[in-house]
């Protein structure tokens, strides 16, 4: 039976890291991390994430404020507050939840952000400098994953990493920063998507396959190599009349067929989802600590 990657745990390790390296920054420089949201608009799902990130940041003992806006904002609007957030000295992180209402152009404001301050790691200076090799902030989902990679046991070095998926939020940016020639990287990695005629031409000679497709138990056992480790990062609602809620939530990998090839493999849910949250507290805290130097 294939070890089963508990992100949740690694996830809490990480968290608690950062609590301890929070204290310590504190005392020595008198800055707390502080991290600024904005939400736009009514939409459930990020009022729930924007929550969430809230407590943690409690938990780490950062600082931290959430800007809510209604749905009708005007654009400048949003760039004026972000303004004021790039400007603010105890702010440190500046995260503004997607998706934005659409009348509101998404890159503008994601661009308007300023780098040193942009935890999510999507500016594209930000992007670039990933992608080049340098030290920067990384998308906190694709570099969870190589964290959980790293903790777990199954350093990617040397590795043929296959990716399915080439969004600009998991796919690319994974690819980018497991292909470095940098420890815990320097993977041989390929990124495969709708465009492969015969995804199981390149999942089969996977030895770490990641998947980020949103596509519901699309990767099945049959289509992996003996004792792959399999990071499952997508999350799907399929329906469940035996739940409360008549959903449940799966992966892009069926788990039960995977885990029977696969050497390690992560649970959709407690997987790569805990660690979103812990990379963006990890963020903050870089971006402090560089405010400070
Ligand atoms: P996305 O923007 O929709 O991108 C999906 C990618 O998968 C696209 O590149 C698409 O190819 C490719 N794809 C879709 N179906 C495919 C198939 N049958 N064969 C090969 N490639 C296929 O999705 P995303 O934002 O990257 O998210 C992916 C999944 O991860 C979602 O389930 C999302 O909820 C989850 N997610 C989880 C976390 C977390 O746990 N913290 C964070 C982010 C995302 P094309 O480019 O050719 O269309």
């Amino acid at each position: 039976m294939a070890q089963i990657i508990d992100g949740k745990k690694i996830a809490q390790e990480i968290r608690n890291e950062v609590r301890g390296e929070t204290t310590l920054l504190k005392e020595m420089s008198g800055i707390t991390p502080g991290l600024a949201f904005i939400l736009v608009g009514e939409n459930p799902a990020s009022q729930v994430y924007v929550n969430m990130k809230g407590k943690a940041c409690e938990e780490m003992g950062f600082y931290s404020i959430t800007e809510r806006m209604p749905e009708n904002t005007p654009e400048q609007a949003l760039l004026n507050k972000i303004q004021e957030f790039n400007a603010a000295s105890n702010i440190h992180g500046i995260l503004v939840q997607l998706p934005l209402p659409k009348h509101i152009n998404e890159a503008k404001v994601l661009e308007l952000i300023r780098p040193s301050k942009d935890v999510d790691g999507f500016h594209p200076y930000n992007v670039g400098k990933l992608v080049v090799g340098e030290d920067t902030l990384k998308p906190c989902t694709p570099a969870g994953i190589q964290e959980l990679l790293i903790r777990s046991g199954n350093d990617p070095k040397g590795k043929h990493v296959v990716v399915v998926g080439r969004s600009n939020i998991v796919g690319k940016p994974v690819a980018n920063i497991l292909l470095q020639k940098q420890a815990g990287a320097n993977a041989v990695v390929t990124v495969a998507h709708t465009g492969a005629a015969d995804l199981t031409r390149y999942t089969k000679t996977a030895d770490v396959l990641i998947a980020a497709m949103g596509k519901a138990e699309v990767i099945t056992g049959d289509m992996l190599k003996e004792s792959v480790v399999v990071i499952d990062v997508g999350v799907n609602r399929v329906d469940d009349p035996s739940a409360k809620n008549g959903y449940k939530l799966v992966g892009d990998v069926h788990f039960e067929s995977a885990s029977k090839v696969a050497k390690a493999i992560t649970p959709v849910p407690g997987g790569v989802g805990p660690m979103t949250i812990a990379m963006l507290m990890k963020n903050t805290l870089k971006a402090a600590k560089s405010s400070f130097r």
